[in-house]
């Protein structure tokens, strides 16, 4: 049986003078994942167990009894990682409340520490094979640690919670490590299609990362993202609806609130569940509507997060907002708003639940918001109403609900009047639309689909080739060469494409390559470039190589100081026209450049607003196709340039003007974008050519990036390179 190791920052269990296994959401969720995979769930054994003996019998027991992996944490841990990244700089941030995020260099440090020690534990345990299952916030670097760590796993992340705009979680000081830690994953899953979006807005933006929608392609690795809103465990309540106790609840809730209109509230006690806006729309209702004597608002707020600032300041106002409404309308017979600061029975919910006319669930923001769906499932009695916050996740998927702005008092006010004013055939048909969603959608159904996309072999057509090898036949061909002749595009095919051009200079990796290919007699290597001599001669002229600037326009082999023209009459009196345009369109581009070259004017737009330098490019290629259509030009839509260039040019052409004197074996070219497709399709058919990333090509092979290519050049010449090599 295949192996699936589920980690969340707590273990469902409570550790008291026996151990007791809790029966939370995702516990039921996972269940019946049991039968079909040898299961095992690593995470903080909750508290602090100090002693080593303690610990060992703790580990022991959760192993034996459920198969479970323990962590602890120091107290310290707990406060920094937990309370304090987790909770208070990455919670409020997440759920768009920027104000609230604080930070601290020692909560991070934490942080990344405790997500180490995960990794440690899943590894000691992974195999390859395995499927691992990372969830939520608390563990935003695991993805990472683990793809470095254990390979030939598959791993999957959920966030429970939302995922904010960019701009809001480019707040965050380690906003780039936390991508990076998720990008690990093999496949993330968010509850609605808004958080999905957000993410690749924030990759966009923050790491320059471009990704389709459902998947994002980062060098050698694809991780998949997908949407999977989080469904309850209905048969519990169902079971729970069918016993004696839940009866006897329900009998004592009709005597007590016998007459009265109820309303029901239920959640932790969390500033993002909009609890104080709520509190101002119900003393507006009861300001504006005789209902005093018969509406009763009951708030369940369950205590959480305690000893977090922002929990007791915002306690210690609905306690004081409760207060002064009871005081202002209440009467001798009835007390408007009923708050309980502590956890219900799971019987009393149930009822609470079944004899509530109207569920009020406003959140400013909630990933998803589960007792918005309990709610309705609950709906055996009477139908209710559901007011429902449209920034829920849940409201995505219960539109028959009453949508409300959580923002607008009045909204909220005139909501109630409405829930209660509803006919009852109109009540029951909106309660049988969402009641069918959420019986059918359960928590099951939520982790049987994460788990089958994630362990489904990806369409490899869909992506690129994220090898580090060549096919073995091409292998075997440069291994037999006893002349092999390499034409290699250097930016984006063989270093990373960075922010500003100059960041691009050969790295400690990139020059001890160098090193390699000019060791080699048998290799011949041509670097060519769309860059100017200049550069050309400053980082690459120390290597014994042939250079190539400007695309081909200029050229200097090895054994030569001369940089050469390949064709002297080419038409360049096209330029002054292009340069105008070009400065035109910088000007109305902030964050772009024109450089002009010899033989080519081109526009950088990569340090623009990644969306609108994309759609400014198509109008300056539309602008620049009716312009030039009559001129010797060819214009080309590089990776964030466009450039205009002269037609008698082209890698293509210099590089079978080059070759035609020269014997070889193998001839290898490899390039990422639209100007080196000059090249691919100028090579014959035995040529190796390789296209470096995604998109169209006429090249043979095809590697995901930079770094699959390094690896791939690397090998494919070191099997056949007799002499030591320290690479
Ligand atoms: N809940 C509980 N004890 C209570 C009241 C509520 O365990 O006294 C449960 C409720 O049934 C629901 C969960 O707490 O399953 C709250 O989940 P939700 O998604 O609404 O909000 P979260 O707390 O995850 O932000």
């Amino acid at each position: 049986m295949q192996t699936l190791i589920n980690v969340s920052n707590r273990l469902p269990v409570t550790i008291g003078k026996t151990i007791e296994k809790s029966s939370g959401g995702l516990v039921s969720a996972l269940e019946g994942l049991g039968d079909r995979y040898d299961f095992i769930w690593v995470g903080w054994a909750g508290g602090s167990v100090h002693s080593r003996s303690e610990r060992e019998k703790i580990s022991a027991e959760l192993e034996d009894r459920f198969n479970y992996l323990p962590l602890f944490l120091e107290k310290e841990e707990v406060k920094q990682y937990y309370t304090g990244f987790s909770n208070s700089s990455l919670w409020p941030l997440l759920h768009y409340i920027s104000p609230y995020a604080r930070y601290a260099e020692a909560w991070w440090e934490s942080y990344q520490r405790v997500n180490r020690m995960f990794a440690d534990t899943v590894a000691e345990r992974a195999k390859p094979g395995d499927i691992i299952w990372v969830h939520d916030y608390h563990l935003m670097l695991l993805p990472a640690l683990l793809r470095e760590r254990i390979p030939g796993v598959r791993t999957g992340f959920f966030l429970h919670t939302p995922f904010p705009p960019s701009v809001v979680f480019a707040c965050h000081p380690n906003r780039k490590e936390l991508l990076e830690g998720l990008l690990g994953a093999d496949l993330i899953g968010f509850h609605t299609f808004t958080y999905l979006s957000h993410f690749r807005s924030a990759l966009l933006r923050i790491l320059g990362i471009e990704s389709e929608i459902d998947y994002i392609c980062c060098d050698s690795h694809k991780t998949a993202i997908g949407v999977y809103p989080i469904g309850i465990n209905y048969e519990k309540f169902r079971q729970e609806m069918a016993s004696d106790k839940y009866d006897r609840c329900l009998d004592d809730y009709r005597k007590i609130y016998a007459g009265k209109k109820l309303v029901l509230g239920v959640e932790r006690l969390d500033y993002t569940k909009g609890l104080r806006r709520r509190l101002d729309a119900i003393e507006q209702y009861l300001s504006r509507y005789d209902h005093t004597e018969d509406t009763v608002f009951i708030f369940i707020n369950v205590p959480s997060r305690e000893n977090v600032p922002e929990y007791q300041d915002l306690l210690a106002d609905i306690e004081a907002k409760v207060s002064r409404i009871n005081g202002r309308y209440g009467t001798i017979g009835n007390t408007p708003i009923h708050f309980i600061h502590q956890s219900i029975d799971f019987s009393a919910l149930c009822a609470l639940y079944s004899l509530a006319d109207v569920a009020m669930v406003t959140p400013l923001v909630d990933g998803m918001n589960l007792v918005a769906k309990e709610y309705i499932a609950c709906q055996t009695e009477h139908p209710g109403v559901l007011i429902l916050s449209e920034f829920a996740g849940a409201a995505q998927e219960l539109p028959h609900a009453i949508i409300i702005n959580p923002y607008n008092i009045n909204e909220m006010t005139e909501a109630i009047v409405s829930a209660f004013e509803l006919p009852e055939a109109e009540k029951q048909v909106m309660i049988d639309f969402m009641k069918e969603r959420v019986i059918k959608f359960d928590a099951r159904y939520w982790a049987d689909s994460f788990i089958s996309d994630l362990t489904t072999e990806t369409d490899p057509a869909r992506m690129p080739v994220s090898t580090t090898e060549l096919p073995s036949q091409v292998l075997q061909t440069v291994f037999e060469a006893e002349k092999i002749v390499l034409f290699l595009d250097y930016d984006g095919t063989i270093a990373d494409l960075k922010r500003r051009p100059v960041e691009a200079v050969p790295d400690d990796e990139i020059n001890r390559l160098f090193k390699f290919l000019e060791a080699d007699p048998r290799i011949e290597t041509y670097m060519t470039s769309g860059r100017k001599k200049e550069d050309m001669d400053q980082w690459f002229g120390r290597y014994d190589f042939h250079l190539i600037a400007e695309h081909g326009y200029h050229y200097k082999l090895r054994n030569s100081d001369q940089w050469e023209i390949s064709d002297p009459h080419a038409d360049l009196s096209w330029k002054q026209q292009v340069l105008d345009i070009f400065k035109h369109h910088a000007g109305m581009t902030p964050g772009s450049f024109v450089e002009e070259k010899t033989s080519s004017i081109v526009w950088h737009y990569r340090n623009t607003d990644p969306e609108y330098g994309s759609w400014k490019a198509n109008h300056l290629l539309a602008t620049l196709s009716a312009m030039l259509s009559n001129l010797p030009v060819e214009i080309r839509h590089g990776k964030k340039i466009v450039e205009v260039t002269s037609m008698q040019i082209s890698k293509g052409i210099i590089m079978e003007h080059l070759l035609q004197e020269q014997s070889f074996d193998v001839l290898l070219c490899a390039g990422d974008d639209e100007t080196d497709e000059s090249m691919f399709r100028a090579a014959t058919p035995e040529t190796i050519s390789i296209k470096v990333g995604a998109g169209n090509t006429a090249a043979r092979f095809r590697v995901a990036g930079p770094g699959a290519f390094r690896n791939a050049l690397r090998r494919a010449l070191e099997k056949s390179f007799s002499r030591k090599t320290n690479l």
